[in-house]
């Protein structure tokens, strides 16, 4: 329908029992078929004939979000948001960052359990909907931070700002199937499975020496 849009819908890059038993199958196939698809949709849909549908770059729409209507910014916010999150993790995480980025993580908050203790508390205080980050923010600094609804730290009318290399879903739908409302149980789970690999690509783009 859309041939000229050039942003994708890029397949998930493991199977949806990839991440078991941390994340389940059945949450790992609604997610990405049903939420992370329409979001998707909704935002080809959002612009479609508009100056946007020639952008190839979610970070240009973003820094001047506060342009665009409400249906770009939760839907285009959702769709590169998801994108980030899949990527974020592999059957193959968990453990530690190391080198460069595991010095920075000590330097900016005294250790990586430090880290990791301020992420999950973001992330669980979080009210309702939204997803906790780890930024470079323009201090060139780690940063821990979190964000409403499907905004994100690209985005010129986020409270919380900067270039995000850790990013959780703390959205009901990413586990309430297998956690119910244990937010946190689910939190726990998520550093099984980060891909450190990912995350250290992300820094390395962003974070000057
Ligand atoms: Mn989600």
């Amino acid at each position: 329908m859309s041939h000229h849009i050039k942003f994708q819908f890029e397949d998930l890059p493991y199977s949806f029992d990839a991440l078991e038993p941390h994340i389940d199958a059945r949450t790992m196939e609604i997610h990405y078929t049903k939420h992370h698809r329409a979001y998707y949709d909704k935002f080809v849909a959002a612009i479609e004939g508009t100056e946007l549908q020639e952008f190839d770059c979610m970070k240009d729409i973003f820094k001047n979000m506060s342009k665009y209507p409400a249906a770009v910014r939760n839907n285009g916010g959702g769709y590169y948001n998801h994108n980030l999150f899949w990527n974020m993790m592999s059957p193959d995480g968990g453990g530690k960052p190391s080198g460069e980025l595991a010095s920075r993580i000590e330097a900016d908050f005294g250790s990586f359990e430090n880290m990791t203790e301020k992420f999950s508390n973001t992330a669980a205080t979080r009210f309702g909907s939204g997803w906790a980050w780890l930024i470079v923010n323009s201090e060139n600094k780690l940063e821990v931070c979190s964000t409403p609804n499907q905004d994100n730290p690209l985005m010129d009318l986020s409270d919380c700002k900067g270039y995000p290399i850790l990013g959780l879903d703390v959205w009901e739908h990413a586990y309430y199937l297998k956690y119910q409302n244990r937010r946190p149980d689910y939190i726990k789970a998520f550093w099984n499975v980060v891909n450190w690999d990912e995350v250290y690509k992300r820094f390395e783009k962003t974070a000057k020496k």
